[in-house]
């Protein structure tokens, strides 16, 4: 059996739609890494830093030969996006070389990154085969972002969203369900809403807010955090999807950290999306919720 081409540096993350992606690492951890809500590249081996082009080239290369057949690539990790112009271009025209069949290649990223290029460079990227860009917004209220200090607010989220689709990439957008807590939640929801109806993404997802690794660090700077009940956080989410004014964007709350999967194109199904929101809220017996135990968090 021959090992996997790329040696990562565990924990990866990916979005759940880039399940059969191949994952190629460019930066380890993400650049920012303040948010006082994320967990992901807290632990000591996942401390920031952009992969040199050679030990990249060399995964390439590698996977090249062993998955010649890889259709989509995500790169990794938290924010490709904060790479040049000039390493983007290469990596990505390293990977067409390697993967004639390649199809698709995405990244997560910051707002402050996409911030840094122009419409014309990302549309460059777009030539290049960067089909899709995943934002995680978490919320549109500044109040709210400050207190979990993403050092993002409503104008830059937006600003970073528009700048996506006038580059003719796709974006998906992820909102954190339950931010805000008990206190801020009406705003948090509507505030969401307005910063998505204003970017129209093709994709809006969001996630229950967790703390696997403990409230400490959260509770810091959001002394007023009051987390919510299962109810709150589907009251919470009536609110955002009902004010939402979409037509082709797809909505999911599939993620295994919802107690409620919901799927649909928020244009034609939101009626349906509110319907089975209301059932949940006021029959949460017979709704078919996930239990804590399954959620994955
Ligand atoms: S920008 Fe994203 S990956 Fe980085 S700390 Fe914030 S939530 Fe985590």
């Amino acid at each position: 059996m021959h090992a996997f081409p790329i040696n990562y540096i565990e924990p990866v993350f990916r979005p759940p739609s880039e399940a059969n992606s191949l994952i190629l690492p460019v930066t380890n951890g993400c650049s920012w890494n303040k948010c006082t809500f994320c967990e992901m590249y807290t632990q000591d081996q996942k401390r920031f830093r952009a992969r040199k082009d050679a030990e990249i080239f060399a995964d390439i290369d590698r996977a090249g030969k062993a998955l010649p057949a890889t259709r989509r690539v995500f790169l990794a990790d938290g924010d490709a996006m904060v790479l040049s112009m000039r390493r983007l271009k290469s990596i990505m025209q390293k990977l067409h070389e390697a993967f004639p069949h390649l199809e698709r290649i995405s990244s997560y990223c910051l707002p402050r990154n996409i911030a840094k290029k122009t419409v014309s460079e990302l549309k460059e990227l777009a030539e290049l085969g960067l089909g899709i860009l995943y934002v995680g917004l978490e919320s549109g209220d500044d109040l709210v972002l400050n207190k979990v200090n993403k050092g993002e607010s409503f104008e830059s989220s937006v600003s970073a969203v528009k700048k996506i689709g006038e580059a003719g990439i796709r974006s998906s957008v992820m909102i954190l369900n339950g931010l805000g807590g008990q206190r801020y939640s009406e705003q948090h929801a509507r505030n969401s809403a307005r910063a998505v109806n204003a970017t129209q993404p093709d994709f809006v997802s969001t996630l229950i807010v967790s703390f696997p690794a403990g409230e400490t660090r959260f509770r810091a700077d959001f002394e007023d955090y009051m987390p919510m009940t299962q109810t709150q956080l589907f009251r919470e989410l009536r609110i955002f999807i009902d004010a939402l004014e979409l037509t082709e964007s797809q909505f999911r709350s599939d993620h295994a950290s919802n107690y409620l999967p919901l799927k649909g194109v928020l244009g034609q199904d939101k009626d349906r999306l509110l319907q089975q929101l209301d059932f949940a809220i006021n029959e949460p017996d017979k709704a078919l919720l996930r239990k804590e135990w399954e959620r994955g968090l």
